[in-house]
């Protein structure tokens, strides 16, 4: 089969990758389309070792489901995690957390960046008839936005300041607007700002925060400032909510974080469900972030598209 190889931090096309042959529990999916993100931008740039085909953000079509046909043709999106299910963190319910998993495209499990997949059964959901393939596509990240819904509170009339306006930020100010809570993206340049500001959400400039106001500050900048600029944003016992990972460390002063006693919250794989269905409720709409479409023969060059500073997201038609 046709896939994007990394291999070395470098990327490259094959055609000569065997079609995967499904482990029992799982299914082989047929790609439609594949969404480049950022942490696929940090494998090939060496944050994590990784070879093998990349990509973890997909909608396409089961062709083969041993033992469970009633998949057989459906169009799917998938969960990343595949657990091993047995260990202890698996048996405690928190499936997305084995310590064996492997994770779609990012450690030990072949990607999206291919025409075919293979993917646990148990990791499938239905893509409801009519939603766009373009939208369908964006339900892992989506899913990892509403993560922060499950893990704090957020009430309608909360003073709520997303960090950053790019594709993450998009898609969690747009989850976030859904609530009620009176909400601000702060953001470095004005296009990604006019999206969000186009969708009715308020948008200031970086430099715009109003110190120690916030109830709670999500930060999707996807570098070490973003922390810094939750923090001043945030109000005494205010909660700052992780979304981006990046390379590098973050210097900050922690003192204030005792004193003034705020909660820090990691937050990484949500649920796909709700995801679903806030597509289906057209509470969020993620088209308007598709920069560039490429076929998987020149994956390479969407990649080298969506490392452009300030891209927003390139997919690929596998
Ligand atoms: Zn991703
Ligand atoms: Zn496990």
């Amino acid at each position: 089969m046709r896939a994007l190889w990394l291999e070395g931090q470098a990327l490259r096309l094959r055609e000569d990758l065997p079609v995967p042959s499904p482990a029992a529990g799982e299914a082989l999916v047929r790609v439609r389309v594949a969404g480049i993100c950022n942490t696929d931008l940090e494998l090939v740039r060496g944050y994590y070792p990784y070879t093998g085909v990349p990509g973890h953000e997909f909608v396409g079509v089961v062709e083969e489901a041993a033992g469970a046909p009633e998949w057989a043709s459906r169009r799917v999106v998938g969960e990343i995690n595949a657990a091993c299910g047995e260990c202890p963190t698996c048996r405690a319910g928190r499936l997305s957390h084995c310590e064996r998993r492997t994770v779609l495209g990012i450690v030990g499990r072949d990607g999206v960046f291919a025409t075919h997949v293979r993917l646990p059964v148990r990791n499938l959901h239905a893509v409801p008839e009519g939603m766009p393939d373009e939208v369908a596509v964006f339900t892992e990240p989506t899913a990892a936005a509403l993560e922060l819904q499950e893990q704090v509170r957020v009430e309608p009339g909360d003073r709520v300041v997303v960090i950053g306006a790019g594709k993450l930020g998009n898609l969690v100010a747009q989850t976030l607007a859904a609530t009620g809570c009176r909400l601000r993206v702060l953001g470095r340049s004005p296009r990604p700002l006019a999206l969000l500001a186009e969708r009715g959400i308020a948008t200031a400039a970086a430099f715009g925060i109003e110190p120690r106001q916030a109830d709670l500050a999500v930060e999707c900048t996807g570098n070490p400032e973003g922390l810094e600029l939750a923090r001043r944003a945030v109000r005494p016992r205010g909660t700052i909510v992780l979304k981006s990972t990046y390379r590098g460390k973050a210097a900050i002063d922690m003192a204030p974080f005792v004193v003034d006693e705020i909660t820090l919250v990691g937050s990484r794989c949500g649920p796909f469900a709700p995801a679903l269905a806030i597509f289906a409720r057209g509470d969020v709409d993620p088209r308007p972030l598709v920069e560039a479409r490429y076929p998987l023969a020149d994956a390479v060059a969407a990649f080298a598209h969506a490392a452009r500073p300030g891209a927003l997201k390139v997919l690929v038609d596998c």
